[in-house]
C-alpha cells in the first residue's frame, strides 16, 4: 500500500487541525486513504445554469449566474441574518447567511458576476438560497473541468463550519497532487482483464474528477465490483474456516424412518424444489462439517415437510432432533401436524412451551436426557438450560427472523458438538441480499409452490365499502369456507389497537350472529391455553370466522380458510401483509385477500397496497420492501453493518454482486489460501482491509 496513504489527514495542505477534527468526527476520515475512499453520492451538471424564473419549488440543487445588488440585516439575536438581493435578467432571489456576516460582506463585491450554487427555498412568493456556494464567474470559468461535478456526502455540521462541497473538492484535488494520483492496484491482473476493468488509479481519478461520462461509469463499475468482491471474499473465507474447524456429526445412512415415510406416508409428491433442497441438506449431513443452512421459501411453499424429513435422517442415524418456532400457536400446530404425519411410525414426539405443566415438563426433561424422546417441538422454552438432550443431531428453527443470533448459538451449546442447524424463513429476502447478509450460512431456496395452488386474488377496499365486504364474507361462508379478519396490534398504541379489535369483534358478532355463525377470537392478551382452544376450534372448522391480531401472522395452516381481511392495512409493513395473506390460498379453492383502509394514505402506503394487489411473488414483494425501507431496517440493526457500503448498493447493483460472488467463490475454490502468484495482490489487499477495519468499514 502506498505508505503515504496512512498519513493523518491533518497533514494534507489546506486541512489543518480544526478541519481534520471535523472530518474525523463527521465523516470518519482519519487518513489520506479514508479521504480517497470518500466517494461522491452523485454528480451534477455544472455546465448547466438556471435562470431565476425557471426555479421549481422542489429544493433541488441549482446553479445560477447573477449579481448581488445589496445587503441588509434582518432579525434580532439568534434569528439575526444577513440577506443579499441576487439578480439575473429574469428575476430576484434572496441569499441568506446566519453566520459569517462580516466575512461575506468583506469578500463579496456587489455588481460583479457570481456563480452561486445551492438548494432553494420558497417562502412568501420569494425564492431564497441559504448559505450558497459562491464563486466569481471569472474564477468559475477557469476552474471548470467537467460537466459532472461530484457531490460528496456531508453533514449539517460540516456545512455550518464551512466545509462545503467546494472545499471538499479542493481538498481532494490537493490529495491527488500530493500522491501524484498514483495508487496501488488492489485487484488481480486476471480479474482486471477478464472483467475489462479500468485500473485503480484511473478509477479513483475518475470517480472524483470524471473526465467524461463513459469513464465515470467504468470507474463506478470497477469500484463497486471491488467493494462487493472483498465482502464476498471475506464471507466465503469465514464460511470455509467455519467448515474446516467445526466438525459436524456425520449422518452416514438414510435409514428406515426416512425410507418408510418417503415410500408409505408422504401425503403428496414432493416438488422439485423440495427434492433439491433435501439433497442439499443430505449432502451437508455427509460432509463431516457442521451444517448451518438457511432455507428460504415463500409462505406455503412447503418447508415443514423438508424439516420433517431432515429430522428423520437425524433419527435414522441415532440422533435426536428439535424444531423451534417463535410462537406458542405455531409450535402447537407443528406438534399436531407432525404427530399426524408420523403416527404410523414408531417415533416419539413431545411439545414444550411456556405453558407446559411442571409435571409434564419433568417427564420431557427426563425422556430427553435418557434418549427415549426423539423429537422435541416448542417455543424458545427449548433454550432453557434445564432442557438437555442425550444427543441432539439437528435443530430446526422456524421463522428465523424472530430469533436472534444469540439464541442460535444457545442451541449450539446443547451438546458437546454443535448440532446441524436448519433455519427456515418465509420472510423472503432477495437472494443476493441473503448471500451478503447471511454470509456465514449456506442458502437453499424453495422457489416453487406445490402444484394446484391458485394465486390469491387481492383487492384494496375503503372502509366505506364494508357492507359489500360483509356480503362477500357471507357468500364464502355459505360455500363452506372460513374467514380471517386481522387487526393491527402495534406496541406503542396497544390500548387503542386493542379497543379497535374488540370494537371490530363486536360489530362482526352483530353482523354474523349466533347460532348461524360461530366466531373465534385470538389476541396476545389471552392465556396461551385459551388462545390454543380458540385456534383449535377454527382449525377443526367449528368456527367460520377468526378475528385476530397478528399473532396468527406466522405459519398457521388452515387450508379451508379462503378469505383474509386485513383491517387498517395501511399500518402494516409489506412483508407482514404478505405473511398474513399467506394464511389463505393453502387449499384447492380460490382464495381472496381484502386490504381495508381509510381514505388517507401516504405515498408509501399506496405503494405497499398496489404491490400487494399486483403480485403474489414474495421475492418481488421483498424487493419493493427493501426499496421502501432500506436494507438496514429490513435485516435488523445487528446485521446491517455489513451493508454499510461506500459505493455499491446491494439492491441496485445486484448483478455486480452476483459477479463478485461468482469470482470470489471460483478464486477461493481454485486457491483457498490465495497463495498463487496471481492472487497475491488479493491476499495482500484482503489482509490490509481486515487490519485497517476503520479504513474500509464495510468489512464487518
Ligand atoms: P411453509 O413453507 O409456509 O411453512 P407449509 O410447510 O406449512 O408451508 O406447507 C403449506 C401446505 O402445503 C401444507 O398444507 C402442506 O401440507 C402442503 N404441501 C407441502 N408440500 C406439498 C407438496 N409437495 N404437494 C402438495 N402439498 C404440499
Ligand atoms: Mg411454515
Amino acid at each position: 500500500m502506498n505508505a503515504k496513504l496512512q498519513t493523518p489527514i491533518d497533514y494534507l495542505k489546506g486541512v489543518g487541525p480544526n478541519r481534520a477534527a471535523l472530518l474525523r468526527s463527521e465523516l470518519g476520515i482519519h487518513t489520506y486513504q479514508d479521504l480517497i475512499n470518500l466517494f461522491p453520492n452523485r454528480y451534477i451538471d455544472k455546465t448547466n445554469y438556471y435562470k431565476i424564473n425557471q426555479l421549481q419549488r422542489n429544493g433541488a440543487d441549482v446553479q445560477i449566474i447573477g449579481v448581488i445588488t445589496g445587503f441588509k440585516d434582518v432579525g434580532e439575536g439568534r434569528a439575526k441574518r444577513l440577506v443579499a438581493t441576487f439578480k439575473d435578467d429574469t428575476g430576484i432571489l434572496e441569499l441568506v447567511w446566519f453566520r459569517g456576516h462580516k466575512w461575506i460582506r468583506d469578500s463579496i463585491t456587489p455588481g460583479t458576476k457570481y456563480v452561486i450554487f445551492g438548494k432553494t427555498n420558497w417562502f412568501n412568493g420569494v425564492f431564497s438560497m441559504p448559505h450558497p456556494e459562491m464563486e466569481a464567474l471569472e474564477e468559475h470559468e477557469k476552474n471548470l473541468r467537467s460537466a459532472m461535478q461530484p457531490i460528496y456526502p456531508s453533514t449539517e455540521k460540516l456545512a455550518n463550519k464551512g466545509i462545503s462541497n467546494r472545499v471538499l473538492n479542493k481538498i481532494m484535488q490537493q490529495l491527488f497532487l500530493e500522491t501524484h494520483g498514483r495508487f496501488e492496484e488492489t485487484l488481480s491482473p486476471r480479474l482486471i482483464s477478464e472483467l475489462k476493468l479500468i485500473d485503480k488509479s484511473k478509477a479513483l481519478f475518475n470517480i472524483h474528477f470524471p473526465e467524461n461520462s463513459e469513464l465515470l461509469a467504468q470507474a463506478q463499475f470497477r469500484l463497486k465490483f471491488e467493494e462487493l468482491f472483498y465482502i464476498q471474499l471475506q464471507l466465503i473465507i469465514k464460511n470455509l474456516i467455519h467448515k474446516s474447524k467445526i466438525k459436524g456429526y456425520n449422518f452416514e445412512h438414510v435409514g428406515a424412518h426416512f425410507n418408510t415415510f418417503f415410500q408409505e406416508h408422504l401425503p403428496f409428491q414432493l416438488t422439485n424444489a423440495q427434492k433439491r433442497v433435501l439433497k442439499e441438506i443430505r449432502a451437508d449431513f455427509g460432509s463431516n462439517a457442521q451444517m448451518n443452512r438457511l432455507l428460504q421459501g415463500d409462505v406455503g411453499s412447503g418447508k415443514t415437510i423438508v424439516a420433517l424429513m431432515s429430522m428423520l435422517m437425524a433419527l435414522d442415524n441415532g440422533f435426536q432432533a428439535c424444531l423451534m418456532a417463535p410462537t406458542e400457536i405455531l409450535s402447537v400446530q407443528h406438534y399436531h401436524g407432525l404427530q399426524e404425519l408420523l403416527n404410523k411410525l414408531n417415533i416419539s414426539v413431545a411439545l414444550l412451551t411456556g405453558s407446559t405443566k411442571t409435571s409434564e415438563r419433568r417427564k420431557i426433561h427426563e425422556s430427553l436426557e435418557n434418549g427415549e424422546l426423539d423429537i422435541l417441538i416448542g417455543t424458545h422454552a427449548l433454550l432453557e438450560d434445564k432442557v438437555k438432550f442425550k444427543n441432539l443431531g439437528l435443530a430446526v428453527i422456524d421463522e428465523q427472523h424472530r430469533f436472534g443470533v444469540a439464541q442460535r448459538s444457545k442451541l449450539w451449546h446443547k451438546n458437546t458438538s454443535p448440532p446441524h442447524i436448519l433455519i427456515m424463513t418465509a420472510t423472503p429476502i432477495p437472494r443476493t441480499l441473503a448471500m451478503s447478509v447471511y454470509g456465514d450460512l449456506d442458502v437453499s431456496v424453495i422457489d416453487e409452490l406445490p402444484p394446484g395452488r391458485k394465486d390469491i386474488k387481492t383487492v384494496h377496499r375503503y372502509d366505506k365499502n364494508r357492507l359489500k365486504v360483509f356480503g362477500f364474507i357471507r357468500d364464502e361462508i355459505k360455500k363452506g369456507r372460513q374467514i380471517y379478519i386481522v387487526y393491527p396490534l402495534i406496541q406503542e398504541s396497544e390500548k387503542m389497537d386493542y379497543k379497535d379489535l374488540m370494537d371490530g369483534y363486536e360489530s362482526i358478532s352483530r353482523e354474523f350472529p349466533l347460532p348461524t355463525y360461530q366466531i373465534s377470537i385470538v389476541h396476545g392478551q389471552m392465556k396461551p391455553a385459551d388462545k390454543d382452544f380458540e385456534m383449535q376450534r377454527f382449525v377443526k372448522g367449528e368456527t367460520q370466522i377468526m378475528v385476530a391480531t397478528t399473532v396468527i401472522e406466522v405459519g398457521v395452516n388452515v387450508p379451508n380458510a379462503s378469505v383474509m381481511i386485513i383491517e387498517s392495512a395501511e399500518r402494516f409493513g409489506l412483508s407482514q401483509l404478505h405473511q398474513l395473506r399467506g394464511r389463505v390460498g393453502r387449499g384447492a379453492e380460490q382464495s381472496y385477500c381484502i386490504l381495508m383502509t381509510s381514505h388517507k394514505l401516504s405515498e408509501d402506503s399506496k405503494t405497499r397496497l398496489q404491490t400487494m394487489v399486483s403480485t403474489n411473488d414474495g421475492f418481488e414483494i421483498a424487493e419493493v420492501d427493501l426499496r421502501l425501507r432500506g436494507p438496514g431496517d429490513l435485516m435488523g440493526t445487528q446485521q446491517s453493518g455489513v451493508l454499510n457500503l461506500k459505493i455499491a448498493d446491494v439492491i441496485k447493483d445486484k448483478d455486480i454482486l452476483q459477479h463478485a460472488r461468482y469470482y470470489a467463490k471460483a478464486i477461493l475454490k481454485a486457491d483457498p489460501s490465495l497463495s498463487a502468484p496471481e492472487n497475491v495482490v488479493l491476499r495482500y489487499t484482503y489482509a490490509q482491509l481486515s487490519k485497517y477495519k476503520n479504513i474500509w468499514n464495510y468489512i464487518s
